[in-house]
């Protein structure tokens, strides 16, 4: 357990590629414990110098998609050039046990069983704030694991996209082979988070679909402004059940490694998140100590009911407890 071995020890081993280690590490920067959160510190402080020197993708696509066929798929192929990658996952609705996505052991079956990949599941957690910094921490440390390629999956819905768009080099969008009606459904937010959008299961009855959706977005992309001028977002296809395709999306990530190096623009990128990650870190820790202050805890329930029945605006509330938390 994390208590029993001294951080740079913990460090060391994570260091050297110790899968057993690495769980550790990952497990102690999940946990709460203020105790933990310390040593959870010292040990991203130790191993920052290690980090980030492979690419970062982030994969979303609603759930039925392919995901985990995809992301099997794809783990394996990049596995195969050469490269060690991990798995995390986004996942703000699991709780307990430890993940709705990626919990399950059968999925990415052939991936989980390769020395050269890390699967972990989504940290539970009720705020998507928490369960976000504990993937971007656990990230970190895969990265000084050794594993270069770091995929994180979240699923379509809700506000998780962005978190990992905000903590990734490309964002991946994964879509249905269907055009039309179920284009327009497809929020339109997410799609101008993606870097590149892949249509799936192009194979068999939806081949045809497929084409037509990839043609249909190549079009609803044309007219979004491009977020990246050096970078036009391409729109593929793959069967990920049939493992075609894969090699194209993979070449298309080192293209966009290779412009956004040289353009600085990745240097930039996560310039941008470690920032936006600092303030994050800001928010959550102002608001843990808010919730956890003993005066706006005595006050909190009268003012929240009170508000709930209009004889206090919310402004007016929010201001009193907040009075309370200054004071000195
Ligand atoms: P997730 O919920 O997004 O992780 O989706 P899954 O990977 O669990 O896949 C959902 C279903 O779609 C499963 O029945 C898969 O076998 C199927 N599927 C995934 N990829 C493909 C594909 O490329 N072609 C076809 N035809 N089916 C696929």
């Amino acid at each position: 357990m994390p208590d029993a071995l001294p951080v740079a020890d913990l460090a060391d081993r994570v260091l050297a590629g110790d899968r057993r280690a690495l769980a550790q590490a990952i497990t102690l920067v999940e946990s709460t414990r203020p105790d933990h959160r310390a040593q959870a510190e010292s040990l991203l402080a130790t191993v920052l110098p290690h980090t980030g020197k492979g690419v970062r993708v982030g994969i979303s696509g609603v759930p039925g998609v392919g995901k985990s066929t995809f992301i099997e798929a794809f783990g394996l192929h990049v596995i195969g050039q050469g490269h060690k990658v991990a798995v995390l996952a986004i996942d703000p609705t699991s709780q307990r046990t430890g993940g709705s996505i990626l919990g399950d052991k059968t999925r990415m079956e052939m991936l989980s069983r390769d020395t050269r990949a890390f699967i972990r599941p989504s940290p539970a957690g009720a705020t998507l704030g928490g369960v976000a910094r504990r993937t971007r921490e656990a990230m970190l440390l895969v990265e000084a694991a050794g594993f270069g390629v770091v995929i994180i999956e979240t699923v379509g819905v809700g506000q998780s996209e962005t978190a990992v768009a905000d903590m990734v080099d490309l964002f991946l969008l994964l879509l249905p082979p269907a055009g039309g009606d179920e284009l327009q459904g497809i929020k339109k937010g997410i799609v101008e988070l993606a870097d590149m959008i892949v249509v799936n299961k192009a194979d068999g009855d939806l081949a045809n679909a497929a084409r037509h959706a990839v043609a249909e977005y190549r079009h609803a992309l044309a007219l979004l402004r491009p977020a990246n001028a050096s970078w036009r977002v391409p729109v593929l296809s793959c069967s990920a059940l049939n493992n075609a395709g894969i090699d194209g999306v993979w070449d298309s990530i080192g293209d966009y490694r290779r412009i956004l190096d040289d353009s600085g623009d990745i240097d930039r990128r996560r310039a941008d998140q470690a920032r936006a990650w600092m303030w994050n870190e800001i928010r959550e820790n102002l608001l843990s100590a808010f919730q956890a202050d003993g005066a706006v805890r005595a006050e909190l329930p009268g003012l929240e009911a009170a508000t709930a029945a209009g004889a206090i605006t919310p402004g007016a509330a929010a201001r009193r407890l907040l009075d309370l938390f200054r004071r000195v």
